[in-house]
Formats: structure tokens, C-alpha cells, sequence
């Protein structure tokens, strides 16, 4: 691979090309699996579990496609800026697990998904300053009801304010490369996971000792219909320390949850 210059014009436009396709791939994937079992295959225990029952406007589906294509573009742009960072030397990218060892590896991945919230948890209350909002965060709210879909449906300035951070961590935070992919496939599985409309998380796991620090489709719902609470990305530990975590969750979540027992 090091025989190749990422800097050299035609090779960092074939990487980005191949950053996007993957990125493309990775979201109409996870996105499109959530869409056929939720909204084709529709199971009956799943169906109690969503959120909103009312039929989504269709075109709604082709702005956030969209608007996700674009953000794909923007991810595969700093995707590629890392690998030249990487190449450069600059980042704390390692290729040897032996390097850092094997417990290293979800230990690195747990540092950089806190600071990845904690960017996020700020950023996104400060994108909800009304002129802030109007200006570029508007656009991910058009989605009332969420969907699988909805999750890289950002406005191109919120979109580049999300894709600094990665590229960010790594000039600091030694990560296996594998940790830096994990991480990114976790960002898309999570984001489907919270805009997919269905509550996925089993009964009582918004008090469970552990369950209670992660995020939802019940948490982020929340945010989509209240503004004001819920503004976490995967965990909920900022929404709790800063009193911005809506008080409907824990009566939301039963909700959603107390149907699947009944039927049985
Ligand atoms: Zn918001
Ligand atoms: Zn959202």
C-alpha cells in the first residue's frame, strides 16, 4: 500500500472514490437490513415495539437517502484525509495488535467513543441555537418520525462538523486501524438503531445497571419530538449529568416495551 502517494491528485481522488462506495455500501446496508425486517418482513413481536404507527410521507425517504449520499461524501473526504495522515506519519494509527496488546484494543475503542459523545453532546446542543439550527441543523429535524434512513441525513455543514472528529482523535489516541473501523461501523449500526422507529432493547433495559447508559430509538424519538432533552449520541451519561434527559423516557420505554408479554 506504501507504494502508492495518497497526496498524488489521482490517487487521493481513486481513495476518496473507494471511501465513498464503502461508506454508500456500509449505510444502504445497515440501513436497507433495519428497512426489509421492520417495514417489509414487519414480525409481530416487533410491531407493539414501534414507536410511530402513522405512515411515513415518501418523500421523505428520498431527502434523507440524499442528504445521506452527501454526508457519505463528506465521511469518505476526511476517511481519505486520514489515510494521508496516516501515511504522513501524523496520526497514532498502529498497524502491530502486539504493539499495544490485546486489551488494549476495546479499552482504545471505549476512549474514543466517550470523547466522540462528549464532542457530539456539545456540538449538538449548540446546533440547537436557534440560528445555528435554521442555518444547519434543520435539515436532520425534517424527520418528525425517524427512520432507518434518517441516520446520516445531516446538512452539509452539520455533516463536516461530524467528520472532524475522528480524524481528530487518532493525532492523539493510539488506535489499531481495525479499532478505527469497528468504530465507524459502530457509529452507522447505532445511528440505524436509534432512528429505526422500533425499540430493539429489551424490557427493563432503560433501568437495568448497565442498559441505562446506552441510547435508544425510545431516547432519541424524545428528541426528535420534544428539541429540548436527549441530545446523546450512543450514551446517555451527558443527558443525565447535564438534566437534559426527558422525563417521558422511562414511561416511553415501558410503553414500548409492555406489549410483547400481553400478546403472547
Ligand atoms: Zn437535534
Ligand atoms: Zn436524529
Amino acid at each position: 500500500m506504501h507504494e502508492y502517494d495518497f497526496t498524488e491528485p489521482i490517487t487521493f481522488l481513486t481513495l476518496t472514490g473507494l471511501m465513498f462506495l464503502t461508506v454508500v455500501f456500509r449505510y444502504s446496508l445497515v440501513a436497507g437490513i433495519f428497512h426489509i425486517v421492520f417495514y417489509v418482513i414487519d414480525p409481530k413481536d416487533f410491531r407493539s415495539r414501534k414507536i410511530h404507527k402513522a405512515e411515513r410521507d415518501s418523500k421523505q425517504y428520498r431527502k434523507e437517502i440524499f442528504w445521506s449520499t452527501f454526508t457519505s461524501l463528506l465521511f469518505a473526504i476526511a476517511g481519505a484525509l486520514m489515510m494521508v495522515m496516516w501515511q504522513r506519519g501524523y496520526t497514532q494509527v498502529y498497524e502491530e495488535i502486539a504493539a499495544y496488546g490485546w486489551w488494549y484494543l476495546p479499552l482504545s475503542f471505549l476512549i474514543a467513543a466517550l470523547i466522540h459523545e462528549t464532542y457530539y453532546y456539545w456540538l449538538h446542543r449548540w446546533m440547537h441555537k436557534p440560528k445555528i439550527y435554521r442555518l444547519i441543523h434543520k435539515v436532520h429535524h425534517d424527520s418528525h418520525i425517524t427512520s432507518p434512513w434518517t441516520s446520516f441525513s445531516f446538512h452539509p455543514g452539520e455533516g463536516l462538523l461530524q467528520s472532524l472528529i475522528i480524524p481528530v482523535i487518532i493525532l492523539f489516541l493510539p488506535m489499531h486501524y481495525w479499532t478505527v473501523v469497528t468504530l465507524l461501523t459502530f457509529m452507522t449500526l447505532t445511528s440505524a438503531i436509534n432512528h429505526s422507529n422500533v425499540e430493539v432493547y429489551p424490557k427493563g433495559f432503560h433501568k437495568h445497571w448497565l442498559g441505562r447508559w446506552f441510547i435508544g430509538a425510545t431516547h432519541h424519538n424524545l428528541h426528535h419530538t420534544q428539541y429540548r432533552f436527549n441530545f446523546g449520541l450512543y450514551f446517555t451519561f451527558w443527558d443525565k449529568w447535564m438534566k437534559t434527559e426527558s422525563e417521558k423516557y422511562a414511561r416511553d420505554f415501558e410503553r414500548h416495551t409492555s406489549h410483547i408479554e400481553d400478546e403472547r
